[in-house]
């Protein structure tokens, strides 16, 4: 085991593993399985079980579990070992079809919104056959799709799923229209960029607001903090390159195809973007690269960070969410082609996107919405809470001469008639460099930047391929009955554009002036989850999810319950850490400093006859920051349990908002003043410099 292919994928029971221990009619029946989603024959499941099993058992494994992606944010496995009695004094290795395929987890307290009280209290789980399994740590881990009795879905994976299917079912009605015989499946691509922060192990450990939050509730600026852009691109020192290196080791292992790393924008941030591949896998992947980027940065005496704003005044972490549609035949079709036809057929998956888009833009804001994505969205920070695409100039002029009927300029002027032209080409990279754009086309894909770095990315790509598939929808109702193609085509495209360019913006996302400009265009500005969440159960947002069949009206509500409980859990459980570190910590060190200094003061002034200005006015600045701090956290307190006593979760959602979060600036700001003016030792907590600059 050296070189990478030799390793690369070995420990999942991937395509080329398949092949070699399977049988080849059970070997084609899986494949089967996997790119028509039919349910497999039980014999074939054991047969597949079987095999599945023993090459397990040859990398080492003892257990299995169905692995799943509950509504926590975070995979679930519970293990079961592989053993069976045999005689009365042996065991044996078993797995069968009926183990593989389905599992019924107890899973009473993972989070159902309700859902799963009104129908019987377990769940199970259902074999995603298109992620191959693969073995972490000796448990054979089998990606699995979990729901109630009823149906109803618990998790993350099963609306994906079935946002898939929906948009693969419209756009094959509209490539159909383009006359391709040949393809019959059509497939979302995702890679998602993941971003993180490192700190040092014994920092963390230090920190209870890192410990129990994932973020830094109070730290002063430091004097140095990512002005001269000297971390961005960086070389990367050689214990954060060690790490990466067992990190990707470990991925490769598994089959994940990590490509890119590179330091990011703020000091200890980093990057590692995976290549794109199916959506679900996609998903999956980057489950588990969280996963491990947290479990192996402890082996290098660090810790990974992927909460999205761990650090005040420096930038937070995304997750940037690439994504395209590609056929059966390895085509993308947000990819300009060369002929009149394929282009048209690019502009009107283009189109599509960019009403999905304006559309369903409270939806999209809704998929990224968590209390720690809050931080980067509608703060100061990439990208803004409004949402709205950006085509680059070479595009936008394109759309606008279809929309205007008029010559579209380059090396010569055409007139474009959709159809009928070759689209002028374009060059690719003049579109990628808006970074402030939230919804970026880049040359043959979309980059969706919204996401939050800790969050999965299901929801916001379940989001988009349902918006996606309705906007193709309209388009194959409108162009399956059409008298003459070419022309209604050039019309839907014109009309698309007139009726949708609102959401079209080029220019600096961070803007005031933008958010003037977006308010008279009507674009949402959704700045929190709570404004967020109070649309997700808009009329046309229920609508969508249930003519596509990705979510029921019951599964929407449940949803919506448990992404507002969970945004008041964190705020509370935020706001606590607080005032524990405040009174455990922080008050006792400003009163342990400050009585240092008026001990010096009153023997200088003994033994000298005069005192000292500096130790009396920063023992005094500091006694009135220090009784500040105490009446805030009193009142605190006092706030936590008012807001928790509120029944209505959306109304307590908002209380957090708007009475919780205020404290918790002014808290913090008094208390980072009193850090500066109190000796480095006295000092409970690192500093952000040593955080920051401490790796
Ligand atoms: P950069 O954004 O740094 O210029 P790229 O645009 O090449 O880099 O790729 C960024 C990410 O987009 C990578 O994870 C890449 O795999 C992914 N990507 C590229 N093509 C597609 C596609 N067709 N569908 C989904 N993701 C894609
Ligand atoms: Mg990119």
């Amino acid at each position: 085991m050296n070189t990478v292919p030799d390793y690369f994928g070995s420990m999942v029971f991937g395509d080329v593993t398949q092949r070699s221990r399977l049988p080849k009619d059970t070997y084609k029946a899986l494949k089967k399985t996997m790119s028509e989603g039919k349910k497999l024959d039980p014999q074939i499941a054991d047969i597949v079980a079987n095999a599945m099993k023993d090459w397990a058992i040859e990398k080492g494994a003892t257990h299995f579990t169905h692995w799943f992606q509950p509504m926590t944010g975070v995979t679930a496995e519970k293990h079961d070992s592989f053993i069976s009695p045999f005689g009365d004094d042996n065991v044996i290795m078993e797995f069968s079809g009926k183990e593989l395929v389905r599992g019924e987890p107890d899973a009473s307290s993972f989070p159902s919104g309700g859902i799963r009280s009104t129908y019987e209290a377990r769940g199970y789980t259902t074999w995603d056959p298109t992620s191959y399994a693969f073995i972490k740590d000796n448990v054979l881990c089998i990606p699995t799709a979990f729901c109630s009795y009823g149906g109803e879905a618990l998790d993350k994976k099963t609306p994906l799923l079935r946002s898939m299917e929906a948009v693969s079912k419209q756009a094959l009605r509209v490539v159909k229209l383009f006359g391709n015989p040949n393809i019959t499946h059509i497939k979302t691509t995702v890679g998602p960029e993941q971003e993180y922060f490192l700190v040092d192990k014994k920092d963390y450990e230090k920190r209870r607001d890192l410990r129990y939050c994932g973020r830094t509730l109070f730290g002063a600026a430091p004097s140095k903090g990512q002005e001269l852009d000297d971390h961005y691109f960086g070389a990367i020192n050689p214990r954060v390159s060690a790490f990466m290196k067992k990190l990707d080791e470990e991925l490769w292992k598994l089959g994940i195809l990590a490509k890119t790393e590179h330091k990011e924008a703020a000091p200890g941030q980093f990057e590692l973007a995976p290549i794109f591949t199916t959506t679900n896998i996609a998903t999956d992947h980057n489950q588990i690269m969280m996963e491990l980027m947290q479990k192996i940065a402890p082996e290098f005496g660090l810790v990974c960070i992927l909460a999205e704003k761990p650090f005040a005044g420096v930038n937070g972490s995304g997750k940037h969410n690439n994504w395209s549609l590609t056929t059966n035949l390895g085509d993308n079709l947000l990819e300009p082609g060369d002929t009149p036809y394929e282009n048209a057929q690019f502009l009107l998956f283009l189109c599509a996107v960019i009403q999905a888009v304006d559309d369903y833009q409270e939806l999209l804001r809704i998929s990224v919405a968590s209390a720690g994505n809050d931080h980067r969205l509608g703060a100061a920070e990439a990208p803004p809470a409004v949402v709205s695409v950006f085509l680059g100039d070479e595009l936008t002029a394109i759309l606008d001469a279809i929309e205007s009927n008029s010559a579209y300029e380059q090396s010569e002027k055409v007139q474009m008639k959709v159809g009928v032209h070759t689209l002028p080409r374009f060059p690719k990279d003049t579109t990628d460099r808006n970074r402030t754009s939230p919804f970026a086309f880049t040359g043959n894909k979309f980059e969706f930047r919204m996401p939050g770095s800790s969050d999965s990315v299901s929801a916001a790509n379940t989001v988009l391929n349902t918006a996606v598939a309705e906007s193709l929808r309209q388009y194959a109702d409108r162009l399956e009955n059409c008298v003459n193609f070419n022309d209604e085509l050039h019309l839907l495209i014109q009309e698309v554009i007139r009726k949708h360019k609102r959401i079209i913006f080029g220019g600096n996302g961070y803007d005031d002036k933008w958010l003037a400009e977006a308010k008279k265009r009507g674009l949402a500005n959704l700045p929190a989850t709570p404004d967020a969440l109070a649309h997700y159960l808009d009329e046309k947002n229920v609508r969508l999810f249930e003519t596509h069949k990705v979510y029921t009206a019951a599964e929407m509500r449940a949803r919506k319950d448990i992404a507002t409980e969970r945004y008041c859990k964190v705020l509370n459980i935020e706001a606590r850490t607080m005032t524990e570190m405040l009174r455990r910590d922080i008050l006792p060190a400003i009163g342990n400093y400050a009585g240092r200094l008026c001990e010096y003061a009153a023997a200088k002034k003994s033994f000298l006859g005069f005192g000292s200005t500096s130790e009396y006015e920063t023992a005094a600045n500091l006694t009135t920051y220090s009784n500040e701090l105490y009446r805030k956290a009193c009142t605190m307190e006092m706030k936590i349990d008012e807001v928790n006593d509120i029944a209505d979760i959306s109304d307590r959602a908002f209380a957090y908002k708007n009475v919780i979060i205020p404290l918790m600036e002014d808290i913090r700001k008094i208390a980072d003043m009193a850090e500066c003016i109190t000796a480095r030792e006295y000092w409970p907590y690192p500093t952000y410099g040593d955080m920051l600059f401490g790796i």
